[in-house]
């Protein structure tokens, strides 16, 4: 091979879901020269699956909606776990962002005045999510990559980043200088020298079996936000959506969007019962409707009736469906019913559930109009991510920041529905904003050849041994332990059983075998993103098996309830001093102010 292709930018942002095309148009426009890495196609990043909406109370259905009933809602919905700065900036600057995009060109669904409509969501006391149909997602997508190449903005696609590359300061800490990946297609590496890179990689929702995620997510950015030194929080936090697709196989997992029940769906049970009522928390009791009739006057008149159960916080419906199952009431593929058939019209649920109308229709030969779905829950979102300063999303690694999936603190235990789409374009904007400034005052530093020779080393490697393992393998065990072991219902002992598993899996790794050459090779992929998936699945792991209570997206079925200790600290997650591994360490939550604890007194 010749020399290695090199580029020098401000900034550079890995990933171009919501956030990261969010973060590079700030960046832009606050100066920088700026580029955009990704490991698939423009366009096919997860944000383009986004169903339901964005989260903002832009009060126009409900008058009596502002950011502290949102930042309200988003606390109780992370229970309380949440960074509560970054929950409120989210709150109070998520209008903003959205009436932005109306701006580019994003064409919203209306309300009969003409305003953004708003839809329900579970969690959200008033009707809050800015929508398109549901394809909400798509329309965001669209609408930022046509102003990124508006703005002639530099994009390398299909180009996969395996390490961050550092350089020391006078201060002691090393700061990023750079970043190394190979194009996909060719698997000619690539070295990108620059003083600021945003990880905006999203999730790791890859490493279970069942999963409404894609391939992508195998928490690249996790992992190497720590290689790079950074922490994480909130890693035993992972969100089961409670509506998935149980049929056929082949789709197994598949989301089914919850505007089904903010749009009126319901949840039974194979004896035909709404078995939601026999799960209200005591949490969320004096908020939820307690009988079908006024849980169906609420579609019609917020004001005066609480919201059905079936619209609880996303954890608390899984937990739910889990249990419904297990007690032997569930379908005859394992799941239970969704329907919205026997509730709504066909042309309203045409109308307002397009996606969902087709989804079922081509993939289960079910019609949505005529009879219920079966559904059960399906691993769909990592609250889990680096840990960052809340006004930058800088990491403590200086020149390091991250956005959206990848980030942890928003969301604490739980993400509310929505709440995503607004956090990246929330904090998409804050971190390319302060990613530019600091490169306006930090300089390109240069990248040592040692570390470049180290991760071209290091890519490589699975083809340096014969006769090993092949990735597919590895991959598919690791995800049924995870799937077996690290699940919406844990236990110590499984937890345990899983560490150990991942151990073996570790050594395996280091077994590994690819055949063929570094042109397109999807073996090779596979092998260079399993030891990410692996690292952050030890962290998963060992987080959930650290915290003895169960808490949102964290249950635990040897310790069932909330402790009020635990309530007030997160487990940080780094790189063991080997390298191989992940350490922890208990931190006290940041103090919320009195102008703030005031909304939470009741
Ligand atoms: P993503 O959109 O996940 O993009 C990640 C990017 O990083 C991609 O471009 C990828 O190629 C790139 N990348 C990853 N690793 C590398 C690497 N090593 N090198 C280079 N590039 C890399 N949330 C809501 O708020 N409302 C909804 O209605 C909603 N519906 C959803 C429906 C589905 C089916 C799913 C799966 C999720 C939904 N969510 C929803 C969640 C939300 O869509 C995601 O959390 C969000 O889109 C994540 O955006 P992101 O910018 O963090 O990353």
């Amino acid at each position: 091979e010749g020399g290695i292709e090199r580029h020098q930018y401000d900034v550079i942002v890995i990933g171009a879901g919501g956030s990261g095309l969010r973060a590079a148009i700030a960046a832009h426009d606050s100066g920088a020269k700026v580029a955009v890495v990704c490991k698939s196609l423009l366009g096919k990043a997860h944000t383009v699956m986004a169903e339901g909406g964005a989260a903002a109370a832009m009060g126009n259905l409900y008058p009596e909606d502002n950011w502290q009933v949102h930042f309200r809602d988003t606390m109780r919905g992370g229970k309380m776990l949440n960074n509560w700065r970054m929950a409120q900036l989210h709150a109070q600057e998520a209008p903003e962002r959205v009436m932005e995009l109306e701006d580019w060109g994003a064409l919203f669904d209306r309300t009969a005045d003409g305003l953004i409509s708003q839809r329900d969501f579970g969690g959200h006391r008033y009707a809050r999510l800015a929508h398109i149909g549901d394809r909400t997602g798509l329309e965001m997508i669209r609408t930022l990559q046509q102003r990124l190449v508006a703005l002639g903005i530099d994009v390398y696609m299909e180009c996969t980043v395996t390490d961050l590359l550092k350089a020391p300061t006078d201060s002691g800490a090393d700061r990023i200088a750079g970043a190394f990946g190979y194009w996909r297609e060719t698997g000619r590496f690539i070295v990108f020298e620059t003083p600021a890179v945003v990880l905006a990689t999203g999730g790791f929702g890859k490493a279970w079996k069942v999963t409404s995620n894609s391939w992508e997510y195998t928490g690249d950015g996790h992992a190497l936000a720590l290689r790079a030194g950074a922490t994480l929080i909130n890693m035993e936090c992972v969100q089961f959506h409670p509506t998935g697709m149980v049929w056929p196989p082949s789709v197994k997992g598949l989301l089914v969007t919850e505007s089904v029940r903010g749009d009126g769906g319901v949840l039974k049970n194979s004896e035909g019962e709404r078995f939601m009522f026999n799960h209200i928390p005591e949490y969320f009791r004096a908020e939820t409707a307690d009988t079908i009739e006024e849980a169906d006057r609420w579609y019609e008149d917020k004001k005066n009736n609480r919201r059905p159960p079936e619209l609880l916080p996303r954890d608390e419906v899984a937990r739910a469906i889990n249990a419904e199952v297990k007690a032997g009431r569930g379908t005859p593929h394992g799941g239970v019913y969704l329907d919205i058939a026997s509730r709504r019209t066909p042309e309203f649920i045409k109308k307002r559930l397009p996606s969902m109308y087709h989804q079922f229709k081509e993939l289960a030969d079910v019609d949505i109009t005529k009879e219920p779905m079966e559904i059960g829950p399906t691993c769909h979102y990592a609250m889990g991510g680096v840990e960052v300063d809340p006004e930058t999303e800088m990491s403590v690694v200086p020149g390091l920041y991250s956005v959206g999936e990848c980030s942890g603190g928003m969301h604490g235990s739980n993400r509310l529905g929505g709440n995503s789409l607004s956090d990246l374009i929330v904090f998409g904007k804050r971190a390319g904003d302060a990613a530019a400034a600091y490169a306006a005052s930090n300089g390109i530093p240069s990248v040592s050849e040692d570390d470049v020779e180290q991760a071209k080393r290091s890519a490589l490697a699975p083809f340096e041994l014969e006769g090993g393992e092949n990735p597919y393998a590895i991959q598919s065990d690791l995800q049924q332990t995870m799937q077996d072991l690290v699940g919406i219902i844990r236990e110590g002992a499984e937890l345990e059983e899983a560490i150990s598993r991942i151990e073996t899996f570790k050594q395996r790794i280091a077994q590994m075998t690819v055949e063929g050459h570094r042109q397109y090779n999807p073996g090779w992929h596979l092998a260079i993103d399993l030891r990410n998936m692996l690292l952050v699945s030890e962290a998963v792991a060992k987080a959930a098996l650290a915290r003895q209570e169960s808490r949102g997206g964290h249950t635990r079925n040897d310790f069932p309830g909330p402790d009020p200790e635990w309530g007030r600290k997160n487990l940080v997650v780094s790189l063991d001093a080997e390298g191989t591994g992940v350490d922890l360490r208990e931190q006290a939550l940041p103090e919320m102010p009195d102008d703030l604890k005031k909304f939470f007194e009741e």
